[in-house]
């Protein structure tokens, strides 16, 4: 047993004011409820402190400043970077957008090409199909493995010199398996490609560190990691964000503006136009101290427990299909012959245990595994046996309604 396993089963959904006594909240993956300590951060920063940053003369705002600096400084200490390496964006979609338009928009040309995996969200799909349209780029998808894994190898033999930018999940959020992203970026870097990786889901299961894993890019969401809606982060290779242009223009990114011509702030302030989500990045910074308070290490072990017992469970059902490898990092995804996910989803709302059913925003998956929609029941830190048991209990109703 690793020493993670090994400590006391993780018990803290008394600091989740929103999750009531007996509700199973399975839908992490979506978005993770927030701890007190988050919602405390956001309140504090509109009530007592609040003011505008990067402007200010007056104490208030040189103070708020420093608070918003101090919260890109945690968040940068978190993915193992330095402060002036992460830029703060709305959510990881805007983040992969900023580097499509920014980074794809200058390096990438008529013949290049593009590689993702067949289990990419939408966010990490359509971008990078906008900016190939724009300037004649052509796209290639890496397959899965029969245990639902981005398949390493075929991407090994895949890839060429053409392929300049490589984008692809740490973690999936439909089937929670693992990419080897130390593996995937020394295949990317032997041609000279970039890559990209969208850590959604990776940050708030795993200890992530992105120097240790020689990715170029990497963007996660706020909300996903027990933070705020409307913040999240762009860490990129300092080389790299030198060299891009601004993605949007306005306030906060200039260094000097006139009629004639406007020079640019450094990285990261350059990728920062108008004023920013200060309080967001407040609560995000108090969310990172929430999940390293608990630890990563231990996140993920309470997780993979967690999604055992449920394969387990859910794998005593006749004629349902469990996706995913069995190492899934704290998500799982199923189809019962015959039932539409969504009238999964509604029974088990009446069991009180909210999963998700849908195509998940992974549309070229689900083609993949040969089915419309899946239910996805995700895990987080509030989760424990007692929200598997309740799940098992209305599945059981589920097959005695469907037959
Ligand atoms: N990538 C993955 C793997 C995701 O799970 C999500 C959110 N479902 C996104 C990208 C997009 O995140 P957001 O909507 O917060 O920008």
């Amino acid at each position: 047993m690793s020493g993670a396993a090994a400590e006391a089963p993780l018990d803290v959904v008394a600091d989740f004011p929103a999750i009531p006594d007996g509700w199973a909240y399975l839908d992490t993956a979506a978005t993770a409820q927030k701890p007190r300590a988050v919602i405390d951060a956001i309140a504090r920063g509109y009530d007592t402190t609040y003011a505008t940053v990067h402007r200010g003369v007056y104490q208030r705002s040189a103070d708020m400043t420093l608070a918003y600096e101090a919260a890109r400084g945690t968040v940068a200490r978190f993915v193992g970077a330095q402060p002036d390496e992460i830029v703060f964006v709305r959510g990881a979609t805007e983040g992969i957008n900023l580097v499509t338009h920014s980074w794809a928009g200058q390096q990438l040309k008529a013949g290049d090409r593009i590689l993702l995996s067949q289990l990419e969200h939408h966010s990490n799909i359509v971008p990078w199909q906008m900016v190939a349209e724009r300037v004649g780029a052509a796209i290639d998808v890496v397959p899965l493995t029969d245990d639902h894994r981005i398949d390493l190898d075929a991407m090994a033999a895949m890839i060429r010199p053409e392929h300049k930018l490589v984008a692809l999940a740490h973690v999936s959020n439909v089937l929670g398996s693992v990419l080897d992203v130390t593996r995937a970026c020394a295949i990317a870097h032997s041609v000279g490609a970039r890559i990209l990786i969208d850590g959604c889901q990776a940050v708030a299961r795993l200890p992530v560190d992105v120097a240790a894993l020689g990715c170029d890019f990497y963007v996660f969401s706020g909300h996903k990691l027990y933070g705020p809606t409307g913040i999240g982060v762009l860490w990129a290779r300092p080389e790299l964000l030198d060299a891009m242009p601004p993605y949007q223009g306005g306030g906060s990114m200039i260094d000097r503006v006139s009629f004639e011509k406007t020079s640019y702030a450094p990285a990261p302030t350059r990728f920062e136009a108008g004023t920013p989500h200060i309080v967001g990045a407040l609560g995000l910074a108090a969310a990172v101290d929430y999940v390293t308070g608990i630890g990563l290490s231990r996140i993920h072990a309470h997780e993979t427990a967690l999604v055992a017992d449920a394969r387990a469970a859910l794998s005593r059902i006749n004629s349902l299909r469990l996706f995913g490898p069995a190492d899934s990092a704290g998500i799982v995804s199923f189809a019962l012959q015959g039932v539409h996910p969504h009238d999964i989803g509604t029974i088990l709302d009446e069991h009180r245990v909210a999963i998700r059913a849908g195509h998940h925003c992974a549309q070229p998956l689900m083609g993949v595994l040969g089915v419309e929609a899946t239910a996805r029941a995700s895990f987080g830190v509030y989760n424990g046996p007692a929200d598997i048991d309740a799940l098992a209990a209305g599945m059981e109703r589920v097959v005695r309604i469907f037959g």
